[in-house]
């Protein structure tokens, strides 16, 4: 298995993609071929996620053995509270809960967080390398800490993390600059998400830096999604929901279900649509944003247009106008054209806008539907879901859910849906408490409050925060980042 990348290029190892995290030239790596499954054949595995885990992630990085991987897996899932990794509930007739945030930091990130450090090593070994390897990580809140939490003291890494000052959660920030470990380091930046990521992109395609980096015995690597060992793992949990489903009698094993995805960078949505081209039967993604509606209007009219407002919600993590996970689609879309890939990225970096073609945007209709929703139909469905069911979403669920309730009143689409629930809703405390009642500033007082009110255990993560330290109190400008990049640890 071979990657190429999406502006053209020499084909690279599962390995070198991995430590690279993004081409050189500016491309994302995407792999040559997906690999076939048959859902049926993997029945058997519905109950180990770590050993489905290590198959269906085997074919994409033949140069590590499946029995290996099983190893790597079965130790990067124990740090989750439940051997289901990924449980289960069910919320009305029709709609199924996926929660992916029973990891060490409470939101999704980990999944793919808790499992990439240990590919990094595995590409270290096999193409000898010698130099440290330094991850450079743009964090829109939970990114940040889940790769602080998984590449900490991880020996030949070293790992800085940018994230948006004040454009976080309290939990959020509190998660990251109390963080412990010699190799880490952590500074916010004045601006949004979207300057923290194109601030670190331009770090990474500059050969100077990276000559300078080389010179002190560094290579760059990313640990965000554009970096395909993150997109990864990630692929695992819609075969892994599905399978459950079945072996539930929930689902007939063939029979296609759809996935609504609360989505920012389109990471989690596409490693959905890599499930599908593997095999996995899938009848629509329901593509859920925030008032930063950039992909509703996109998949409504095939223009990309990235200039306008940027607003900050409660859904912070998905508070992003540049979705970059976005180009391995319009890839595959445009029968994986790199010079038109490349082009279309040109327009975004110059005018912030780019058109896809009819033939293209026929094919989107096919796969995805897509819907927004703003602060008070957020509120409003956390309060209505936990008054229906006693069922508590945290503020990007909540997203998911609002959009999903309406795709299905509106088109009367009645098919088993699974809805990706991407962060326990005590990392959002002040917003989510803000659904019953009006809570003051203090988050942890917030917390203790919202249980209170709902009666859901505060998780021992979050507790444990107050009155730690502030290790890392930086804060720098968008254009201070590559002589930020360069200080010494
Ligand atoms: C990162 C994140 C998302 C968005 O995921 P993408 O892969 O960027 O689309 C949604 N919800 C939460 C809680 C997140 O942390």
């Amino acid at each position: 298995m071979k990657y190429l990348s999406t502006r053209g290029g020499e084909p690279v190892s599962a390995a070198t993609a991995i430590l690279r995290g993004i081409c050189p030239r500016g491309g994302l790596y995407v792999p040559e071929t997906f690999p076939q499954l048959n859902v049926q054949d993997l029945l058997p595995l519905a109950g180990d996620y770590p050993a489905l885990a290590a198959h269906i992630m085997s074919p994409y990085f033949p140069e590590v053995s499946e029995t290996r991987l099983r190893e790597l897996t079965g130790l990067a899932y124990a740090s989750f509270d439940t051997p289901d990794v990924v449980p289960l509930v069910s919320l009305g007739a029709n709609e199924t809960v996926m929660e992916l945030w029973h990891g060490p930091t409470m939101a999704f990130k980990d999944v793919a967080l808790q499992m990439l450090p240990y590919l990094m090593r595995e590409s270290m070994r096999l193409n000898n390398e010698e130099k440290q390897i330094y991850i450079l990580v743009a964090t829109s809140g939970d990114t940040g800490k889940a790769a602080l939490e998984g590449f900490a003291d991880v020996k030949g890494t070293r790992i800085l993390v940018y994230y948006p000052a004040g454009g976080v959660s309290e939990a959020q920030r509190l998660q990251m600059v109390t963080q412990e470990g010699g190799n880490v380091d952590v500074c916010g930046v004045v601006g949004n998400f979207d300057d923290a990521q194109t601030g670190v992109k331009r770090i990474f395609t500059n050969p100077e830096i990276a000559d300078e980096l080389e010179r002190r015995g560094y290579r760059l690597s990313s640990a965000n999604s554009i970096n395909f060992g993150r997109l990864l793992p990630q692929i695992v949990y819609y075969f892994a929901s599905y399978l459950r489903l079945a072996a539930e009698g929930k689902i007939n094993c063939g029979e296609e279900i759809n996935f609504c995805v609360p989505t920012g960078n389109f990471g989690n949505i596409l490693a959905g649509y890599y499930a599908k081209r593997m095999g996995l039967p899938v009848a629509k993604f329901i593509c859920a944003s925030n008032r930063n509606n950039v992909l509703t209007d996109f998949m409504q009219t095939g223009g990309y247009n990235a200039n306008r407002p940027f607003y900050k919600s409660m859904s912070c993590s998905i508070d992003i106008l540049i979705s970059s996970n976005l180009e391995r689609l319009l890839f595959e879309l445009n029968g994986r054209d790199t010079a038109a890939t490349e082009a279309m990225m040109r327009g975004l970096k110059e005018n912030g806008s780019y058109a896809i073609t009819d033939d293209m945007l026929a094919q989107l209709r096919g796969l995805y539907a897509a819907d927004w929703c703003d602060e008070t139909d957020t509120h409003n469905t956390i309060r209505d879901t936990f008054m229906g069911h006693r069922y508590l979403l945290d503020p990007h669920t909540a997203v998911a859910q609002t959009v999903y309730a309406r795709y299905a009143a509106g088109t009367g689409d009645a098919t088993r849906t699974v809805v990706l629930s991407t962060a326990n809703p005590y990392k959002f405390s002040t917003g989510v408490l803000r659904a019953f009642e009006d809570g003051g500033e203090d988050d942890f007082a917030n917390a203790a409050r919202l249980h209170e009110v709902t009666n859901v255990p505060v998780p021992p993560q979050l507790l444990a925060l107050r009155g730690k330290p502030e290790r890392h109190t930086d804060v720098v400008q968008i254009n201070e980042l590559e002589r930020r990049t360069l200080a010494p640890l």
